[in-house]
């Protein structure tokens, strides 16, 4: 039975992407394709932050969608205040508890911070029993131990249910002494000995590029809900990209409980909207994802495409291509000409048009099926075309 939970930010830490910005239509198409896919929360915004995120907010919790909707806030009532107003399921409060973070900004002593998490999550609860309340000790993983397990203790005693571990700076690395996994481990059995049991998120940032594998250790471990974004979308190098971390619990840990085949529709909608490309070689949705190029790939890809593929294009409603360039062989021309109805093309034309494919690949340029009819009826026009 599977436990593992999805937030996607991409509407709260995407927009934190410099120039990005989703107006309210725009956040309830995303939403919308994330309620299909079957993400379990939408963290949609922190809505003190300006009146059209709060306003956002609010027509999303409207919308009936099945995805919890989740606002960011402050510790502090006034922000909970706001939440609540839009009606959220969840509410997720962070503050520092690094004793560097304590001393020289917010020049406060940690049982200080203590009473404010207590009092705030209490007075959440005291205004909605319902509410999901997470408590996350920003830059958890650099903080002093002892203060996240206090503070985390203060927040689930004053009613939290969730406590997330924030690698805010992307600072773990999988197989050190600073990995995710033992750190996982290690809170949970302090819980275990402190008498608490709340469920446990974990955010990942990519600075190393370690955020998918973070994650995922972190999942090894039994933490209960991952953050994810489209496009990995946040804070300078953004967080674990939602369809990669999708993909591997998908088809490698067994987790099969989303649609994958919407992804490609989402990350066109965002791309679209947030102004940021989409790579044509990001993984699973980038346009080279599953199209083979080099001649020996071209040809045993064709006869059995597992042979240089170990993820299936349909999963994500996509298909195998072959693509036409310098780097092409007969295989290839022969593939592709079936595909517009010219298999029964003689070898010599068949090499006439190889040649021509690389002369055109060496200029740095790809055939595509239309290029290739102008091919075969140029061949034609020259003398080539009968049989
Ligand atoms: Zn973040």
């Amino acid at each position: 039975m599977s436990r593992i939970q999805i937030l996607d930010s991409t509407l709260r830490e995407g927009e934190q992407t410099p120039g990005v910005y989703f107006d309210t239509h725009i956040m309830l198409a995303i939403a919308t394709l994330l309620d299909k896919i079957g993400i379990d929360f939408i963290e949609a915004g922190h809505p003190i932050v300006w009146p059209e995120i709060k306003q956002g907010l609010t027509e999303l919790t409207s919308s009936k969608l099945n995805s919890v909707i989740a606002a960011h806030s402050r510790t502090l009532k006034k922000d909970i205040d706001e939440a609540l107003d839009t009606g959220v399921g969840f509410i997720g409060i962070f503050y520092c508890v690094s004793e560097e973070r304590l001393n020289g900004v917010y020049k406060k002593d940690i049982n200080q911070v203590l009473e404010q998490i207590s009092e705030t999550v209490a007075y959440a609860k005291r205004k909605n029993s319902e509410v999901i309340i997470r408590y996350t000790p920003e830059d958890t993983v650099r903080s002093e131990f002892e203060n996240v397990v206090k503070a985390s203790v203060a927040a689930v005693k004053a009613g939290a249910d969730i406590i997330s571990i924030a690698d805010t700076t992307g600072y773990m690395v999988p197989g050190t002494d600073r990995n995710m996994y033992d750190y996982v481990l290690r809170l949970k059995s302090e819980f275990e000995k402190q008498g608490i049991n709340p469920k446990i998120a974990v955010h990942c940032h990519n600075d190393r590029g370690f955020a998918l594998a973070n994650a995922i250790d972190a999942y090894r471990a039994g933490v209960d809900i991952i953050d994810a974004s489209v496009l990995s979308l946040g804070e300078r190098a953004g967080i674990v990209d939602l369809a990669q971390l999708l993909n591997t619990l998908y088809l490698d840990f067994g987790e099969e409980k989303w649609d994958l085949s919407l992804l490609d529709k989402l990350y066109c909608l965002v791309s679209q909207y947030s102004g940021v490309p989409i790579p044509v070689n990001t993984p699973l949705i980038g346009d080279n994802a599953f199209t083979h190029c080099a001649g020996v790939h071209s040809q045993a890809a064709i006869q059995n495409p597992v042979h240089y593929q170990s993820i299936p294009p349909d999963l994500y409603g996509k298909e195998q291509k072959i693509c036409l360039d310098h780097m092409s062989g007969r295989a290839a021309v022969h593939y592709m000409l079936s595909k517009i109805g010219h298999e029964e093309s003689s070898e010599e034309d068949k090499l006439t048009i190889l040649r021509k494919v690389k002369e055109i690949g060496t200029k740095g340029r790809v055939v595509d099926e239309e290029e290739l009819r102008h091919i075969v009826e140029w061949n034609n026009s020259n003398g080539g075309g009968k049989n």
